[in-house]
């Protein structure tokens, strides 16, 4: 056996990222992140890859490099250290403290004593995992401290990006790591596996600097309270924010659990800088005139529960959002949560105030390479294979395209989808199966007991309600009392009773005829009531509502 890659999430969909490669030996895997669900999935919290092949492997199974700090990376990490507690995980310095922060969150089964081992890895620097060694090298993201990684293999290196952009001009002054990927390509690229999140975006992204200047020119303009709203993580634009306010001398007041987490984090390793002093509390709002206040809060993307959904929906107890003030939203929106994010953005103009959208308003740039920058990233490193990364089935074909055009032959470029076994063997590259991962939904406490059936099933709720059938049987197979009828979500009752009165004989039809022939299962009486019920439902009102039917023996 040579080498085998198996990506178990993150293509055909934005999420989730996982990739594994196998040795002989042992299994590493890059990342282990969530997606947040569909509207479709209803009521599910996230979704997460599918550690099955890690379970019939379980020996095998060493180590986990994270590439950065984000949700779709680091998301299901709790979930594998709870089943695989013997794994190392490597990271950079902030990516390390963001798992630990993650992983030992309330509702998770880590806590401070029972960590996984954890290693602190440093661009540029070789390391090594059982018998895989690697070399992370630094990128740009919307999150500091990204790498990307090198797998050093006998037939060449294995260059898997991560998420990536190129910005000459970044706010950490860390710069994309240019000449050791033209280093790595000098020697020999077998493979790159690169981002393609932004594979439809022609030409290059915008640098972080280009936000700086624009925040100011909104600094300058806002006559009442600025509130900013940001991704928790994205300790960069914090930054940008902080340094914006000091410059026009508002007070900054920071408030959302994962925020101030994440600030305090960042401030303890040197990822952020502000003075003492530079934070307000929220109680002290009222002392200063709105002119000069800035809000940094949580809610880009209209999560219920975040500060500004409550702030849009006058329920936030300290800031009330008044005509005059300004809204910068300065994150883009994960596709998926726009009707959330623009039911906020109406209700906080009806409050009197102005809204800034991130992209639009040039307040946000995109963390991930365009067409450009992924060139420059074939450029740089010369693969001789090439399987694009992170991305819709589009992306990823789009980005295909792009490779083609700067000479990687097609034949030489796998679109690979979730689970495909991508083997490696003697310079020569194919797909040899597919090992079928599923999805894993997470409800509240309930890993995975929730199949692509249940979910099934709540569309159907959602989308045409509910009706019961209750028929209550004596031991004797006959009705003993009056078949139930109960819907919900189905139709007004007051104004349908004849729908549901109708149902009704239809059922006591259908239980007699059952009696009549005899059927002593009641499995084919529920499939029969159903049948007939859904006949009627369909002819007399087009819909097709999920039916129950409870059969009691008394
Ligand atoms: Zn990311
Ligand atoms: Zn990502």
């Amino acid at each position: 056996m040579g080498l085998r890659i198996i990506p178990v999430g993150g293509l055909g969909e934005i999420g989730r990222n996982m990739t594994l490669f196998e040795s002989e030996r042992s299994i590493i895997a890059i990342d282990a992140g969530l997606q947040f669900p569909t509207v479709e999935m209803y009521g599910i919290d996230f979704v997460i890859p599918d550690f099955n092949y890690l379970r019939s492997n379980r020996i095998k199974f060493k180590g986990l490099i994270v590439t950065h700090g984000h949700e779709d990376h680091i998301g299901a990490i709790s979930y594998l250290v709870k089943e695989f507690p013997s794994i190392t995980i490597f990271g950079t310095k902030l990516t390390l403290e963001l798992i630990k922060a993650r992983i030992t969150e309330k509702r998770n089964f880590v806590n401070q004593s029972n960590l996984p081992k954890m290693v602190e890895i440093h661009p540029d620097r070789f390391y090594n995992c059982d018998d895989f060694e690697f070399m992370p090298f630094r990128v740009n993201h919307s999150i500091a401290d990204a790498v990307g990684i090198a797998i050093k293999t006998d037939l060449g290196y294995i260059v898997h990006t991560g998420d990536f952009k190129i910005d000459n001009t970044p706010v950490d002054n860390k710069i994309f790591d240019y000449h050791t990927l033209s280093d790595l390509g000098r020697k020999g690229v077998l493979l790159l596996m690169s981002d393609s999140t932004n594979s439809e975006r022609k030409g290059f992204s915008n640098s972080e600097k280009e936000v700086v200047e624009n925040l100011d020119y909104y600094f300058t303009k806002a006559k009442g309270k600025i509130i900013a709203a940001t991704f928790a993580s994205n300790i960069h634009r914090i930054q940008q924010i902080f340094d914006v306010a000091k410059k026009y001398d508002r007070k900054v007041f920071v408030t959302g659990f994962s925020l101030e987490k994440n600030i305090e984090i960042a401030k303890q390793l040197g990822y952020i800088n502000f003075e003492r002093n530079f934070f307000h509390p929220l109680e002290d709002l009222k002392k200063f005139p709105p002119s000069k206040v800035v809000c940094i809060v949580t809610g880009t993307q209209g999560e219920p529960m975040s500060v500004l959904t409550r702030m849009a929906e006058n329920r936030h107890k300290q800031i009330k959002v008044e005509k005059g003030d300004l809204v910068l939203l300065a994150s883009s929106v994960i596709p998926g949560n726009e009707h959330l994010v623009f039911k906020n953005i109406n209700k906080l103009y009806e409050l009197g105030a102005t809204v800034v959208q991130s992209e639009s308003d040039d307040i946000h740039v995109s963390g991930h390479a365009y067409t450009e920058e992924q060139k420059i990233m074939i450029h740089l490193t010369r693969p001789k294979y090439f399987v694009p990364i992170h991305g819709e089935y589009r992306h990823l074909s789009i980005h295909a395209s792009t490779a083609q055009t700067v000479g990687i032959p097609s034949e030489n470029i796998f679109l690979l989808k979730n689970g495909d076994i991508l083997e490696v063997e003697d310079q020569n590259i194919h797909v040899s199966g597919n090992i079928e991962p599923e999805n894993i939904f997470i409800d509240g406490k309930g890993i995975g007991d929730i199949s692509d059936i249940v979910i099934e099933e709540r569309q159907k709720l959602a989308e045409d309600g509910t009706v019961a059938v209750v028929v209550t049987l004596t031991k004797e197979a006959a009705l003993a009392s009056p078949i139930e009828v109960i819907s919900r979500g189905f139709v007004l009752i007051d104004n349908s009773e004849h729908l549901l009165e109708k149902a009704k004989d239809i059922s006591n039809q259908v239980v007699n005829r059952w009696i009549i022939d005899g059927s002593n299962s009641w499995d084919d009486l529920k499939k029969r009531i159903k049948r007939e019920l859904k006949k009627y439902f369909n002819e007399e009102i087009a819909r097709d509502p999920f039916i129950l039917v409870i059969i009691v023996e008394v």
